[in-house]
């Protein structure tokens, strides 16, 4: 029988979540990868259940996660909550999105009410759950009228199968047009999840500031660029490794030959601060105002472990980031 450790609060930091109640720990595990096929459930079972604790209290799913089994991730997570989390039920806070391709024919995918609505029940079934703490639109839809959209997600706040609601991959002025939406509906916006990492710094081009401004919290998702920016591709590809799985996005979108010499000069620095790659990587995503937390994956407990010290040291001089700025030129 899990028994939660009992000092699992004293090390983890919470950030308020924009201008909400909310407190979120600034690391944060998304279960995209390794909680599908990719392992036994034991094995996701040992990682999550020491990432709560450690203080994790908020774990990233989504309806797709676990492909190519779709959904898979939502039912090992239940699978989870049922044997040993569920009993914490009111500590955890628990999100999932809809928005990607899900299921056949035209109500399966993008961001009708007719696809969020069926999608979100399809969700709390699979995980054995009366409501979600965050429901996400996972990505914008150029084809539906944004207030279609937003207003399904005001309605499963007001339904009660999600507490609260969040956008994923929107732009800054989609992101604007959508948190001023929900504002008018009576139902704000929690937070937004844009992917940051050292080598993807788009959201620096305007959305911080619109998050900032308008109270919303922000979680960045594949802040280690998904592994790149760690120690463990600078000796070439491990078999272990996401970048050795067929149908990953890793070694094509982060793994060239100038950015592997860029993650070897990353590496170096991140050792002069007595911290891995990975700890720096993270602390680096920490230090904007806007990041309330970092959306981490992990396939052991020793990365999980690993990540998370980055919390022993958060502070950078004005030097070093001007080190990683030129690094990454
Ligand atoms: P990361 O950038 O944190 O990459 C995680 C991977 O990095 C791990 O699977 C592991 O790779 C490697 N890794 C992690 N920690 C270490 C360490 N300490 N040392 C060495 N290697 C390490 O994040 P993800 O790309 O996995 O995304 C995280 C979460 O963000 C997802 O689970 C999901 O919840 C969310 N997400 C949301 C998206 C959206 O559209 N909203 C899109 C993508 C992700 P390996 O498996 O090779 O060991």
């Amino acid at each position: 029988m899990y028994q939660a450790a009992e000092d699992r609060y004293e090390k983890m930091e919470y950030k308020r979540c924009g201008r909400s109640g909310v407190l979120l720990p600034m690391v944060s595990l998304g279960l995209w990868q390794n909680f599908g096929m990719e392992k036994p459930l034991q094995e996701q079972r040992e990682i999550l259940l020491r990432a709560f604790d450690m203080g994790i209290t908020h774990f990233d799913l989504a309806n797709n996660y676990g492909s190519p089994a779709l959904g898979k991730a939502e039912e090992n997570f239940g699978e989870i909550l049922k044997s040993d989390l569920g009993k914490y039920r009111d500590e955890l806070l628990i999100s999932t999105k809809a928005g990607f391709d899900m299921w056949p024919g035209p109500y399966g995918n993008w961001g009708s009410r007719k696809y969020l609505m069926a999608s979100l029940d399809q969700s709390l079934k699979r995980m054995g759950l009366e409501y979600v703490d965050i429901f996400y639109h996972h990505r914008p839809d150029p084809g539906t009228p944004l207030e279609e959209t937003m207003g399904a997600l005001a309605d499963i706040v007001k339904q009660g199968k999600a507490l609260y609601v969040g956008i994923s991959n929107y732009g800054d002025q989609e992101a604007r047009d959508a948190v001023l939406m929900l504002k008018e509906m009576g139902v704000p916006c929690l937070i937004d999840q844009p992917r940051y990492n050292m080598f993807e710094r788009g959201a620096e081009d305007g959305l911080f500031s619109t998050l900032l401004e308008n109270g919303v919290g922000c979680i960045c998702y594949s802040p280690l660029a998904q592994g790149a920016l760690t120690d463990k591709y600078l000796k070439g590809i491990p078999q272990e490794s996401r970048a050795a799985r067929q149908g990953t996005t890793v070694g094509g979108r982060y793994l060239s030959e100038e950015k592997l010499d860029q993650i070897r000069q990353l590496n170096e620095l991140a050792l002069e601060r007595g911290q891995t790659l990975a700890r720096m990587a993270l602390s680096w995503v920490l230090r904007e105002e806007a990041v309330t937390s970092v959306l981490i994956g992990a396939s052991s407990v020793k990365q999980l472990e690993d990540s998370t010290a980055c919390l022993d040291n958060l502070k950078f001089t004005q030097e070093e980031l001007d080190k990683i700025d030129s690094i990454l030129k």
